[in-house]
């Protein structure tokens, strides 16, 4: 640290309520945050805003300044790319239907991931009920995930834990695999933009992309008004740490912190846990209100 500069507040500018995957309320979240010494906090729910003004007031009365925002979800060169919006205007009519479209999408969708399970393991030793699974994890949420779906195949026993649910039936060229098309990058950005939001491209080394597309990715993604990368993440590689640095600095964009927390009962990203930025990146955080 500079003599005389106070180091820069915690800021986890990336946490799920259970108005998406996550599991708690978000008042609850952000006691939590609090207490876990984290001094900013976003909502980054995927898809909705829904949480935002429950985790305001909550956040207030436990002196964390709050910063509303959503996780979007969006597609790249048949790539799925999460956004997030930080600090858009609440009411935003273009906006509330862009993620209410997203939803709906959401879940026809995973009622499709489970009829082809159901349809893939007919006859094996083991079937999955995929539709009553899907219907039940569409039933759960208002907007339903394929961690809600995980959940429910390890609630009936079909996998160990949600990680091993992911390997076995969701991930990528597993039995529930589908491929997905989101509404484009150009376009969300286009409407996160139109609602005042500062707009982060979240967890960029998790993308199944080679290092050229990622820059061209990038390249659109800077010139359509985004504004930071996220950097500083829960569990990355130093090696990813300093990928992601270099790419923020090449591409002027600054840097966000932020845990993904869903869960308390996942142990390794609680809110408030991330990787340290470098001191010479600007922060996202330091643009917000
Ligand atoms: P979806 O947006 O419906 O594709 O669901 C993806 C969500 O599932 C992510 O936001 C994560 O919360 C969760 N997820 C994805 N991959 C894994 C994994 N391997 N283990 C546990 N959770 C995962
Ligand atoms: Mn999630
Ligand atoms: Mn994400
Ligand atoms: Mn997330």
């Amino acid at each position: 640290m500079i003599a005389g500069m106070s180091p820069a507040p915690v800021a986890d500018l990336h946490l799920h309520s259970l108005h998406s995957d996550g599991v708690l309320a978000p008042a609850a979240l952000m006691r939590l945050a609090a207490e876990r010494g984290v001094e900013r906090a976003a909502l980054t729910d995927h898809d909705t805003l829904e949480g935002c003004a429950e985790a305001a007031s909550a956040a207030l009365a436990v002196g964390l300044r709050f910063t509303a925002g959503v996780e979007v979800t969006a597609s790249w060169n048949a790539q799925t790319v999460h956004i997030i919006g930080l600090q858009p205007r609440l009411d935003d009519g273009a906006l509330q239907a862009h993620l209410a479209a997203i939803r709906e999408q959401r879940r026809q969708r995973l009622l499709d991931i489970g009829e082809r399970l159901e349809h893939r393991t007919r006859g094996a030793r083991k079937p999955v009920p995929g539709r009553t699974l899907a219907t039940l994890a569409c039933a759960s949420s208002p907007v339903p995930t394929r961690l809600h779906l995980a959940r429910a195949l390890v609630e009936a026993g079909f996998s160990a834990d949600v990680g091993a649910a992911f390997d076995e039936w969701l991930g990528h060229g597993k039995p529930g695999y589908l491929a997905e098309h989101w509404p484009s990058l150009e376009a969300t950005l286009a409407v996160l933009r139109s609602a005042g939001a500062e707009v982060v491209l979240a967890h960029p080394h998790r993308y199944r992309l080679s290092s050229g597309a990622l820059r061209r990715l990038l390249e659109e993604f800077t010139a359509q008004g985004g504004c930071a990368l996220e950097v500083g993440v829960a569990g990355i590689s130093p090696n990813d740490l300093d990928r992601l640095a270099t790419l923020a600095r090449r591409y002027g964009l600054a840097a966000s912190t932020g845990s993904d927390f869903h869960d308390p009962a996942v142990p390794w990203n609680p809110p408030g846990r991330f990787a340290k930025l470098p001191a010479d990146l600007e922060t996202v955080a330091a643009r917000l209100r």
